[in-house]
């Protein structure tokens, strides 16, 4: 492909890492072609350098007050003049709340070919996405024509950065009229320090915490791996947590390095939202227990005596 654009994504001030898995993505489809991304939003014009550093020779900064939070008209409205503007043959965005939100509607307004929720890339390229909840893995690939891409968080490594590359940052005027709706304020209900899609380790309860106070074990020894704290939907539907925390078919999809269910039985809707993870460790007191098929390792016990012996032990590293 002669041009790749990435749609990279800010969050809280910070560029997520997604975008920079992005930027490895639309390398390899580029080829030896052009890499360029764009920012988004008030004060997103400082990542450009992280974005250079990771292969992208331009980035567009389009810079306009509307984009300060997301909404569906002002995105998807400066996405689609961004595309006629670059003219890129491929866009790839992060599988993420606002990707799966914006992508399709660029898609559809600009008659592009979408391939959703991409957790690999082989030659061709052809595209690895998992389906049916995760049992098994579709291979797509374009005929032909301009194509958009989401990826799924954590799956496509991101590449080192190499600070002798720089981009050359370009500011985009984005035309953006008629908006449905604004965002007048962000209530975040998600408790944790670290963002749960995107979380390398995830300590997860289920509704064999108990209670919200179950959680507290859970929470300890995520503050002691820098983890994030997710939940099954059972824990939710008990009030034990909030439904951000919820993971699963109706939740979140997450692929950390090391998932770590706690007092979750493993119903194939929670599955779905993990079964991709890299290493799963299962704390269950029923040894039958569902989730013990999927998990790398399996601890028959009860979660609020072995979730403190493993605290006191990685303390001890
Ligand atoms: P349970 O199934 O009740 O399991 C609790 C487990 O805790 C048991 O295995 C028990 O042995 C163990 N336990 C109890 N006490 C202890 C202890 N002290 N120490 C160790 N282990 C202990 N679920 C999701 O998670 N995510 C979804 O997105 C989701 N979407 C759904 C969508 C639909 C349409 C439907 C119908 C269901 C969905 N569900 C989802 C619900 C799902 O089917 C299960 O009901 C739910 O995952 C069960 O949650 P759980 O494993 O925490 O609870």
């Amino acid at each position: 492909m002669k041009k790749v654009l990435v749609i990279a994504e800010v969050r809280d001030g910070q560029l997520r890492n997604v975008s920079l898995e992005a930027l490895a993505a639309a390398g390899t489809l580029a080829a030896g072609g052009e890499v360029v991304a764009a920012l988004l939003g008030p004060d997103t014009g400082k990542h450009a350098e992280a974005l250079g550093h990771h292969g992208a020779g331009t980035v567009y900064v389009a810079d306009h007050a509307d984009l300060a939070q997301y909404t569906p008209d002002a995105y998807a409205q400066t996405i689609k003049q961004l595309i006629e503007f670059v003219n890129p043959d491929a866009v790839v965005l992060g599988h993420t709340a606002i990707g799966r939100d914006v992508a399709p509607r660029v898609a559809a307004r600009l008659g592009l070919g979408l391939i959703s929720d991409v957790t690999g890339l082989e030659d061709g390229p052809v595209f690895v996405r998992p389906i049916y909840a995760g049992k098994a893995f579709q291979k797509r690939r374009f005929q032909d024509g301009k194509i958009m891409v989401t990826i799924r968080p954590n799956n496509i490594a991101a590449g080192s950065a190499d600070t002798a590359k720089t981009a050359t940052v370009v500011p985009f005027e984005a035309e953006i009229k008629d908006l449905r709706s604004i965002v007048r304020e962000v209530v975040r209900k998600t408790s944790g320090k670290v963002d749960l899609s995107e979380a390398k380790v995830i300590i997860a309860g289920g509704r064999g915490v108990k209670s919200a106070e179950g959680f507290q074990p859970l929470n300890e020894l995520a503050e002691v791996l820098g983890a994030a704290v997710g939940a099954s939907r059972g824990a939710c539907d008990a009030d034990y947590c909030d439904y951000s925390m919820q993971i699963g078919q109706t939740g979140k999809v997450v692929t950390p390095d090391l998932y770590i269910a706690c007092g979750i039985s493993g119903a194939i809707q929670h599955l779905a939202g993990m079964s991709n993870s890299k290493v799963i460790v299962a704390i269950n007191k029923d040894p039958e227990a569902p989730i013990f098929q999927v998990a790398d390792y399996g601890i028959v016990g009860d979660l609020f005596e072995v979730v403190p012996l493993l605290t006191a032990e990685f303390k001890k590293v």
